[in-house]
């Protein structure tokens, strides 16, 4: 039971399909986490320096407040400048790197008026800042605090960027950059949860990728050696290969033969021949259940149908039979441009083919029996008595 499960390309192409699906699951539920995490972290951490940002910015602008351009004012107080840089350098620790004031030229060039870092580092006034994203324009529109994050792999970093206003437009922006390291730890762990998931499911994917390769392979070598290319219905092979599986309590054996094939052949052509075979199969094939009925191209132009039996009623049993011998002869077959001609078939029936030894014995019944309709005039159907 175990193996023949496991055997089954189809259910390990399933179950690995489904495994691989889970992991994906997996890592997007773990990615969330992650973020999540994150996300409180930094709310914890930032909490308060929105407001030691706020405050700061009212300060500035409070020094600079009976001024009708801050900026001009800044630039031609040395003291004042001075004063502000002492105010802002106060705000440096550990995670608060830098803090520095800046304005935009006519140009719509980003410049120092303060820095708050130490001497050596200091940036000087008026010198060129270049930003990087769009967003620091968008503080003048919005005249609101905006926060902008840094994608970093080890740490939380983001830039607070502080509009001070004056006569309702802004002039300044009062910019700290504070970066944290995030939980190591944690971090690490869940890198390495992430980099498991990952290889597992690229080998689960890669798996499933040779199975199905495999099994297309194995199907289109199957239907290569067991399919009559001609007509598309099982051939000899498959009745040698299967002959003692099939369980002929189930079926209603059926032996078909075309009716003066011969003519047909010798009249209008082998090629013509083969196209009315090729006809004959695909009514066949449209006439069964695919599921349940077999029908195999024994040789030439002689057929044998192995239909299920699912109802005791004996009439039904034969109804896919009957089926195709009338579709045959109902059908008309075009043989040339403008030519159209009629093709019947002989049947012999072997109702109770279990009765037999053998498959062999059972065919061998049926094949009497179609015998015995030829004989009879042909283009009819013949059972066993
Ligand atoms: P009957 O009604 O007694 O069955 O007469 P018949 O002419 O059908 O029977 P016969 O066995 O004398 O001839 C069968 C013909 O089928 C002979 C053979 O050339 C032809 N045949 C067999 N296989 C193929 C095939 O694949 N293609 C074509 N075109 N003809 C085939
Ligand atoms: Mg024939
Ligand atoms: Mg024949």
């Amino acid at each position: 039971m175990f193996k023949s499960i496991f055997s089954n390309r189809f259910f390990l192409i399933f179950i690995f399909s489904f495994i691989s699906i889970l992991l994906f699951f997996i890592l997007s539920s773990v990615n969330k986490f992650e973020n999540n995490f994150e996300k409180k972290v930094f709310e914890i951490a930032t909490v308060d320096i929105i407001q030691i940002v706020k405050n700061t910015s009212k300060s500035i602008a409070s020094k600079l407040n009976d001024s009708s351009n801050y900026i001009n004012k800044i630039k031609k107080s040395t003291s004042l400048q001075k004063d502000i840089e002492d105010e802002i350098s106060l705000l440096i620790t550990n995670n608060i790197k830098y803090v520095y004031l800046l304005y935009k030229d006519e140009k719509g060039i980003y410049r120092f008026l303060a820095d708050g870092a130490k001497k050596g580092e200091k940036a000087f006034i008026n010198q060129k800042f270049d930003v990087e994203s769009s967003k620091w324009d968008d503080v003048y529109i919005s005249k609101k605090t905006v926060l902008i994050k840094q994608p970093l792999l080890h740490q939380l970093s983001v830039t607070f960027i502080e509009p001070i206003l004056n006569n309702n437009e802004v002039e300044l922006l009062l910019v700290l950059d504070f970066s944290i390291d995030k939980a190591k730890d944690i971090n690490e762990v869940i890198i390495l949860v992430k980099d498991i998931i990952i290889a597992i499911n690229i080998g689960i994917i890669f798996f499933i990728l040779i199975l199905i390769i495999q099994t297309i392979k194995y199907y289109s070598i199957n239907k290569i050696a067991y399919v009559d290319s001609l007509t598309n219905v099982y051939n000899r092979n498959y009745l040698q290969r299967n002959e003692n599986k099939i369980n002929l309590e189930d079926y209603t054996l059926a032996v078909l033969d075309i009716d003066y094939f011969k003519k047909i052949n010798d009249t209008f052509g082998h090629q013509v021949g083969d196209l009315i075979l090729k006809e004959v199969g695909s009514i066949m094939l449209e006439s069964i259940r695919l599921k349940d009925d077999i029908i195999i191209r024994y040789g030439g132009e002689e057929f044998i149908i192995l239909s299920k039996k699912q109802y005791t009623d004996e009439d039904n049993n034969l109804s896919a039979i009957n089926r195709i011998f009338n579709k045959v002869r109902n059908n008309t077959f075009n043989v040339l441009k403008n030519k159209k001609i009629k093709v019947t078939v002989s049947m012999g029936i072997n109702l109770e083919p279990h009765k037999s030894k053998s498959f062999k014995e059972a065919f061998r019944l049926a094949d009497d029996a179609l015998y015995q309709a030829k004989q009879d005039g042909r283009d009819r159907i013949v059972i066993h008595e």
